[in-house]
């Protein structure tokens, strides 16, 4: 490849939207300052802060931790892993976590399915494999809220990058799901779950994953087994080409949705009245929060 744009030295990377050609340690530089450009741009990160940061050990957790605590913000930084219970898959992503804890000098929790319902993901979806994806999104949202507020943290910073919140884009799109289209972006204002914050948000998964190899960072890892029951993996894939054959796809349904937001305005900053759920106390609209529904729906299955 060529040279870089910026000094001497081998070019690792070229950015398909302004074409610049970079070197590793220039690459890095302006991954790491884009992601600080994004959390001056939505303001994600008040002075002073407690963040819990979502860590599951795989590449796009990885990159948002070592990225946070290089960027010298004047913030605390607590890891979260949540353990579903994936047998042949979840072992090697938590020693990867631990690792990188240790390396990095960050402070780390490890939380548990089982310890928050009594049952790993693989039990609960005996029946229903099919419905892993959002099971175990309900049920990770809930452990990693539960786990925050007890380490004290105000946020949880999660890794999506901006193909991840383009595919949620679309996801909602395909399922009519026109609520959460109108509230996908920078939701959670007024509620009582802790605010989510997505430092990774202006990143490409491409730029995200050289990052990682750049600065070694990533081991090869197994793939979740369930991945294969996912719409999401469908819509990775097409969107993959899309951006592939139109560089700049990812970015426009992202930046169309928060116009899309701005527009409506509504939606923000509205204050829903929350009660607690009956069964596990966590805050909710309903009798049962999502997270209860769905281990009762789940056990009537059984
Ligand atoms: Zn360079
Ligand atoms: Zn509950």
């Amino acid at each position: 490849m060529a040279v870089c744009d910026l000094c001497a030295s081998k070019a690792v990377w070229r950015d398909p939207a302004s074409g610049a050609v970079l070197c590793g340690d220039h690459f890095s530089a302006w991954y790491e300052e884009g992601v600080r450009d994004a959390i001056e741009k939505y303001a994600m990160i008040p002075s002073g802060s407690r963040v819990a940061v979502g860590l599951s050990g795989g590449k796009d957790s990885t990159v948002l931790l070592t990225v946070l605590a290089k960027l010298n913000l004047d913030a605390e930084f607590v890891a979260i892993t949540v353990d579903e219970g994936i047998a042949n898959y979840r072992d090697d992503t938590i020693s990867a976590a631990v690792s990188l804890v240790k390396r990095l000098g960050v402070e780390h929790r490890i939380v548990s399915f089982a310890d928050v319902c009594g049952k790993t993901l693989d039990e609960l979806l005996v029946s229903a494999p099919e419905r892993a994806c959002s099971v175990c999104g309900t049920l990770r949202r809930r452990a990693l809220n539960a786990a925050a507020r007890d380490a004290g943290a105000s946020l949880i910073a999660t890794g999506h990058c901006m193909d991840d919140e383009a595919q949620s884009v679309l996801m909602n799109y395909l399922r009519g799901d026109i609520r959460r289209v109108a509230e996908n972006y920078h939701t959670n204002a007024g509620d009582l779950f802790i605010p989510r914050i997505k430092p990774l948000c202006r990143c490409t998964e491409r730029a995200t994953v050289a990052y990682g190899i750049v600065n070694r960072l990533l081991t090869p890892l197994p793939e979740c087994p369930y991945t294969k029951y996912a719409l999401r993996a469908g819509i990775r894939t097409e969107l993959g080409v899309l951006e592939h054959k139109y560089p700049g796809t990812l970015s426009n349904i992202v930046s169309g949705q928060e116009r899309l937001i701005a527009k409506l305005g509504v939606m923000q900053g509205e204050v829903t009245e929350m009660g607690v759920c009956e069964r596990c106390g966590e805050p909710t609209q309903n009798r049962l929060c999502a997270a209860c529904t769905l281990i009762e729906k789940l056990e009537h299955l059984e």
